[in-house]
């Protein structure tokens, strides 16, 4: 898999190879043309493997096809890993039209966010998250019909059951 070959609009080739992005890592060449076709995912991947890029691109055409505000709801165990999130995230939607991002963080005050979210929401919300039942919470809320990905460097047997309960015949990668 090569980038030209997924079907990217030119702005998003554009970002990639402005960001170095020359050609996809392992992990990228697995998820991503699994993420495009529209299905869960549950993949395990090192830290600089290239996973944030992984799901962020398919997230990203997903987005581009959507009407619904927000689309996208990405959930990150902590605040330095959403806000790392969120900065990948701008890089590759530079440029795109009607993509935002707002990032929602615990520590710091909660009604500026929530401002931002009901304004400018058209995109990707990410969230500092810890809790397993907040999770569940969060899955409860958003729509039924919904694609799931799940990337982490290790998949506990106790996440395996809960993607085994919650996603829809998921895909798993292991890198
Ligand atoms: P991650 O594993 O998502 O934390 O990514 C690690 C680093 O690799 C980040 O700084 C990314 O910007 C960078 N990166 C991700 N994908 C690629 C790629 N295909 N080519 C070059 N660098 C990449």
């Amino acid at each position: 898999v090569e980038f030209e070959h997924c079907g990217f609009p030119e702005t998003l080739n554009y970002n990639l190879k402005n960001s170095g992005y020359e050609v996809p890592t392992p992990i990228q060449m697995q998820m991503i043309p699994v993420g495009l076709l529209g299905r869960d995912i549950v993949a395990s991947a090192d830290t600089g493997s290239g996973k944030t890029a992984a799901f962020l691109l398919p997230v990203i055409m997903k987005v581009l096809k959507e009407t619904e505000t927000p689309s996208a709801l990405i959930l990150a165990p902590t605040r330095e890993l959403a806000i790392q999130i969120e900065r990948q995230a701008k890089e590759l939607m530079a440029g795109l039209p009607n993509m935002r991002t707002v990032l929602l963080v615990g520590g710091l005050p909660l009604p500026p966010q929530l401002h931002r979210l009901k304004q400018s929401v058209k995109v990707d919300t990410m969230l500092k998250m810890g809790f397993q039942q907040q999770v569940l919470d969060i899955l409860e809320d958003i729509s039924q019909d919904h694609q799931t990905i799940l990337v982490s460097a290790t998949i506990p047997v106790g996440i395996e059951h809960l993607a085994n309960q919650l996603l829809h015949n998921f895909v798993r990668i292991t890198i």
